[in-house]
């Protein structure tokens, strides 16, 4: 391989490195992208057809950067010719009164995203498959829906290497070289770049810890379930919005013709290497029992996906603390699709040594004891 030397070097090919390449590219970066598997590929967090979208958060960071992103995606639409966004509406279920709810209407009117605020009854009126108990309220943000993840993904990895990108898939990163010049050996061979975005996902600490840091980062497997409905009612899938409610979200009926997709928010905690463990869905059931209408009582599909938390659930987005030419975006699960053309944005900039446009201090590592090992040597 030769000595050319990389702006930067993004490592791992979902979503936010596929943003973040996207964006360097755009900006006239000479950029390198590699991931380790083949793509497409479903052994990450980005894969599968939908992901909800909303600025529907009680925190204006997850908001603001959810909210710009409308318009980003709108553009990679343009960019490929092809439908990403499907702005269909997403309901949020809180309990009356409930300060989060309190708090999620103050970001949206700041953000003057447009809302309505339903009781328990108008919900049940005008989305027949759900069924909100009294006492509750929802917020329905219009602007809100799904994006399509996978067709997302390669669109962004389509105008990356339209813009002069590299992508090597297939390609594992398996030893990284800090200095003024970063080298990146591979199972392939070596290259250098002045700057690297390590977005590696689930397996981000198998990179991180050869460089010293011991980020706290949790692996657990969820499942993506799919579930018939036994009769399409007047109206009620294709008037669906996204929703969640009680630890459960939803979204309607799209990449499985007649299935709508009902999920849990969490699942167990697993090993990388082994993520194939036993893993019931109870409580996804017990919710389609008692709060849907006309939805069988067992999924038709389950499909698994890999969610990397950090202890607050709050992303990791900060360079390292020793080697500031390396950035890291990590525990973006199971909420960091649709801000990912911000977050690629700002890692972008982080990368370039650059202070993002957005309050990033919420997403800083050095919020979590003892990430630096002082055994490294490096
Ligand atoms: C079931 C499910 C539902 C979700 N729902 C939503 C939702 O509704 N809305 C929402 O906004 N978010 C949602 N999320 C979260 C969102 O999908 C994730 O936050 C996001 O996809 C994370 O992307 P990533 O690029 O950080 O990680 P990943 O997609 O995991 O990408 C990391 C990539 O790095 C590669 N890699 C790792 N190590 C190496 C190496 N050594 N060398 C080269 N490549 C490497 C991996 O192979 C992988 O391709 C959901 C997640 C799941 C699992």
């Amino acid at each position: 391989m030769s000595n050319h030397i990389y702006d930067v070097c993004v490592v791992g090919a979902g979503v936010n490195g596929s943003a973040s390449a996207y964006s360097l590219a755009k900006q006239k970066k000479d950029v390198l992208l590699l991931e380790q598997f083949p793509v497409p590929h479903t052994r990450g967090s980005s894969h599968g057809q939908s992901r909800i979208v909303r600025c529907l958060y009680p925190s204006m960071c997850y908001a603001k950067t959810s909210f710009d992103s409308f318009a980003l995606w709108k553009q990679l639409e343009k960019e490929v010719d092809d439908k990403l966004l499907i702005q269909n509406g997403i309901l949020e279920v809180f309990k009356n009164g409930a300060e989060k709810l309190k708090r999620c209407l103050e970001v949206l009117d700041r953000l003057g995203a447009p809302y309505d605020l339903l009781t328990a009854e108008q919900i049940n009126i005008k989305y027949p498959l759900l069924k909100v108990p009294h006492g509750y309220s929802g917020i329905v943000e219009h602007n809100g829906g799904m994006v399509l993840a996978s067709k997302c993904v390669a669109a962004l990895q389509k105008v990356f290497v339209r813009n002069g990108g590299v992508f090597q898939d297939g390609e594992p990163v398996t030893r990284i070289m800090p200095g003024s010049t970063i080298t990146i050996h591979t199972k392939k061979g070596k290259y250098y770049s002045r700057s690297l975005i390590i977005t590696a996902g689930p397996f981000t600490s198998k990179l991180t810890k050869p460089l010293g840091l011991n980020l706290p980062l949790n692996i657990r497997r969820t499942r993506a379930c799919y579930w018939r409905l036994k009769e399409e009612k007047s109206g009620s899938t294709s008037h669906c919005p996204s929703f969640i409610m009680f630890g459960i979200y939803g979204l309607a009926c799209h990449e499985y013709p007649g299935l709508i997709k009902i999920c849990q928010h969490t699942g167990p905690i697993v090993d990388i290497d082994y993520p194939d463990v036993a893993h019931d869905i109870e409580e996804v059931k017990n919710f389609v029992r008692l709060y849907t209408d006309g939805v069988e009582e067992r999924p038709s599909i389950v499909e698994n996906c890999l969610y990397t938390l950090t202890p607050d659930r709050d992303f990791i987005i900060d360079v390292h603390p020793k080697y500031q030419n390396i950035v890291i975006g990590a525990g973006f699960s199971g909420t960091g699709f649709k801000m990912a053309p911000a977050t690629g944005n700002i890692l972008a900039d982080l990368a370039l040594g650059r202070i993002p446009s957005y309050d990033i201090s919420k997403f800083k590592m050095g919020r979590f004891p003892a990430i630096v090992d002082k055994k490294s040597s490096l």
